[in-house]
């Protein structure tokens, strides 16, 4: 896999005069290059649309970009939505499947026009009740024992979305019944997964349902949603899937399910983050300190509020340190943050090149998942996120928070008057 950066150690050097470490930096023209690419090679799958996951990395300036390539958004609540609508995506454009939904969040849905894909059969009531029944509905699908999950989602079983199988048949027969006139069905069963296979696979899967659904329940789907999880190769020795395997594996899948059977052919969703925008962000930092204890430390002027997933997951990110990409990494360190948590670590016994006071380093494949987890835990404010764009130039799509934020919900004039 190859690790090279989109900017050299005097381009960050620069962009350090304005912004400081540490930032998240994200490749608007890799992004776009990725987006077209995938839209090229589901090209001939019927109806193929992107709804991007919006958690991946909830910016509108990258929602915007990311529209203009003819992408729509999948929300899970009421900011994810205002931040979509903000960003000019509305109605079909909009994909919501959450879990557990309050009320408002269904209203707001229905007020956007967004394709609602209810996660639980009594959602249908709840929804009626709260919002009324939309023309269109999609139902969330968990296969259960019917299918293994992987170490992220874990077990369909074990996991709290989705309808069973029997309630699928069920819930369609009530839809129809209340009146609902167009359907959809959607799955999402793995997480940062690598083999083609498995997303070919959820294909067929959903493909043989609307089979089977078409025929008992006697409706017809407008589209099924295959939802994301295609992984990324976070390590360096990780193959990436193939956007072109995937779809033909749908296209053949399609074949011998809708066409075998003359269906009227349902059009085809992904709803992916990670693989979106997650390997064209960087996070850049300054080392702090060096300490030499039972171990080395390196400390970073960042911490797991900008990057979460080393610490919850004990997730591998490459780091490579600026100006030494090709000095021998013959040095072994644990990368800290400051955190009052000894899983602050974005790598432990790491080789890298020897490490010293000032170096940047740039930590790869922070573009999604990234920014978007950090927490204000121990006061710890999340960092700024840049936009590279295509010319070269820096955009800052995001400041960096201040105190000020983190009191922003504490009311300092009722502490006056408190005794
Ligand atoms: C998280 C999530 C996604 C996106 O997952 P990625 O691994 O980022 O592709 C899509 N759909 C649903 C319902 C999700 O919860």
């Amino acid at each position: 896999m190859n690790r090279t950066l989109p900017f050299t150690k005097e381009h960050i050097e620069d962009i350090l005069q304005q912004y400081p470490t540490p930032f998240h930096i994200y490749d608007e023209k890799a992004i776009r290059q990725n987006a077209r690419h995938l839209k090229t090679a589901f090209g001939g799958v019927h109806g193929f649309k992107e709804y991007f996951a919006v958690k991946a990395l909830p910016n509108p300036f990258i929602l915007k970009i990311l529209k203009e390539e003819g992408f729509g958004a999948d929300c899970s609540s009421l900011p994810e939505l205002l931040l979509s609508e903000r960003a000019g995506l509305m109605g079909k454009n909009i994909m919501f499947s959450s879990n557990d939904t309050p009320a408002k969040e269904y209203q707001k849905a229905k007020a956007l026009g967004a394709i609602i894909n209810l996660d639980d059969i009594s959602h249908i009531e709840f929804l009626e009740k709260h919002a009324g029944l939309p023309e269109l509905l999609s139902f969330r699908y968990n296969p259960g024992p019917l299918r293994t999950g992987n170490a992220i989602i874990g077990q369909p079983e074990e996991a709290k979305y989705g309808f069973t199988r029997a309630q699928l048949f069920e819930g369609y027969h009530l839809l129809k019944a209340k009146g609902v006139k167009r359907f959809g069905l959607h799955t999402m069963v793995a997480s940062n997964e690598l083999d083609n296979a498995y997303f070919i696979e959820t294909a067929r899967m959903l493909l043989d349902l609307v089979v089977e659904i078409s025929a008992e329940v006697g409706i017809e789907f407008e589209f099924i949603n295959m939802g994301g999880g295609i992984g990324i190769p976070y390590r360096p020795d990780d193959v990436p899937v193939s956007y072109e395997k995937i779809a033909d594996g749908v296209s053949q899948a399609y074949e011998e399910t809708v066409h075998r059977h003359g269906l009227r052919p349902p059009k085809v969703f992904l709803e992916c983050g990670r693989i979106i925008t997650g390997p064209y962000g960087y996070l850049v930092s300054t080392v702090l300190h060096r300490k030499n204890t039972y171990k080395q430390f390196v400390g970073l002027d960042a911490n797991m509020a900008n990057l979460m997933r080393p610490a919850i997951y004990g997730a591998y990110h490459h780091i490579t340190v600026l100006g030494k990409e090709d000095a021998p990494p013959n040095h072994k360190y644990d990368v800290t943050g400051s955190l009052c948590e000894n899983n602050d670590k974005f790598a432990i016994d790491r080789m890298l090149p020897e490490i010293e006071i000032g170096d940047i380093v740039a930590i790869h494949n922070t573009g999604a998942h990234g920014h978007a987890m950090g927490f204000n835990y121990n006061g710890k404010l999340r960092s700024a996120e840049l936009l590279l764009r295509e010319n070269g130039k820096v955009v800052q799509i995001r400041r960096p928070e201040r105190p000020e934020d983190y009191f922003a919900t504490l009311d300092f004039e009722q502490l006056e008057n408190f005794k």
